[in-house]
């Protein structure tokens, strides 16, 4: 600080600046719209799992009001696309459409069409049709008990996406007897996407939404240039193992630790490979970074059934592509790491890389 009159005037010019800081401080603590630096953070139960949105840089009302939108979207979107609900749009196609074209909402239709293309870019890793699989493992509501080798190939018959027609002039979905979608590997980041579209129609220029692990984060935090985000244990611990840099982009974990089922003793994940009708076991987690929530979680989910090796070639192929495979080698774990990441990931220096 410049010296002005002897050494009285800084002092005194110290002490207001130091007053005034401690009472907009206090008052803060009162009144969080005050600051633009303090977040504003509203966080439910959603989709079967948490959900928290934090918000920068709006007043405390506005924050308030875009956070009760997004959220509102959220349990919008819950309410066609959850198989958990009996008058969800998606178990109504479930149970109705029965070989017969089905007329469906933009939003249904939408996310089906996606889910295809994510399907085929995958050469049907990922695929929504798998549910009688899942629900045969005894997620999704079915029996916790092992298949028999006869169960399995009779429930791949009615499993395959190549079977859905979808209509777009009539907005129709056909599905043949027997088959039945399981959004659940998709949805969240469908959600995702329509509550950050809902945040920045209110003005938000820096907010995270983040539904159980799926995340996309508009802008950065005031004074950084993205936000931080830890990557869990691929074993399920609560320890961080890396941190990863995103900005306007998205990132989505699956992992075999978050759902799985112990049967006769062994523990079966709850992502089934759709080509076999077995759960995949040779893959503990895989992170995707991707523009938009909807393909981070589509793909952490196809890439999880993939494996490093194969989906190393997808993750390549696909623009603005991230991701990092996490598979067991011995006691310990190792990671491979495909397309991009610059310097925006960072493993804990004990991490083993292939
Ligand atoms: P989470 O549901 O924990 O967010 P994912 O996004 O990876 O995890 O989705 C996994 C869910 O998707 C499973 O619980 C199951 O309902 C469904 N699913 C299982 N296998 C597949 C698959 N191969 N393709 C698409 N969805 C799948
Ligand atoms: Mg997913």
């Amino acid at each position: 600080m410049k010296r002005i009159n002897g050494h009285s005037g800084p002092v005194y010019r110290r002490t207001a600046i130091v007053g005034t800081s401690l009472v907009l401080a206090l008052l803060c603590t009162l009144h969080p719209s005050c600051s633009k630096d303090r977040p504003f953070t509203k966080e439910s139960f959603l989709m079967g799992t948490r959900v928290l949105i934090t918000i920068y840089g709006l007043d405390h009302n506005a924050a308030q009001r875009a956070a009760r939108e997004a959220m509102r979207e959220l349990h919008r979107v819950e309410s066609v696309m959850s198989t958990w609900k009996e008058d969800s749009e998606i178990s109504r196609l479930n149970r109705e459409s029965k070989g017969e074209p089905y007329h469906v909402s933009n939003d249904l239709f939408t996310l089906v069409d996606s889910s295809l293309y994510y399907s085929k870019i995958t050469s049907g890793a990922f695929d929504i049709t798998a549910r009688p699989l899942v629900r045969l493992w005894g997620f999704q509501g079915g029996e916790e008990k092992l298949p028999t080798d006869e169960e399995i190939v009779e429930t791949r018959a009615v499993v395959g996406y190549t079977k859905i027609t979808l209509d777009r002039a009539a907005s129709t979905i056909t599905l043949p007897v027997g088959m039945s979608l399981d959004l659940a590997g998709i949805a969240k980041g469908y959600g995702v996407d329509r509550a950050a579209d809902v945040l920045k129609a209110h003005g938000a220029s820096s907010a995270l939404v983040n539904l159980g692990g799926n995340i996309y984060a508009i802008g950065s935090p005031p004074g950084k240039e993205a936000w931080t985000i830890g990557i869990r244990d691929p074993k399920g611990t609560t320890d961080v193992v890396g941190t990863l840099q995103i900005s306007d982009e998205a990132v989505a974990t699956s992992g075999n630790y978050e759902n799985f089922r112990i049967i006769e003793g062994t523990a079966y994940g709850h992502i089934i490979d759709p080509r076999t009708g077995w759960p995949v076991d040779d893959v503990l987690s895989v992170t995707a970074v991707a523009p938009t929530a909807l393909a981070s979680d589509a793909l952490s989910t196809g890439l999880f059934v993939l494996g490093p090796e194969d989906g190393t070639a997808i993750v390549v192929a696909s623009p603005a592509v991230k991701a990092l495979f996490a598979v067991p080698d011995g006691p310990g774990i190792s990671y491979t790491r495909a397309g991009d990441f610059g310097g925006n990931l960072l493993l804990r220096e004990e991490t083993h890389e292939k």
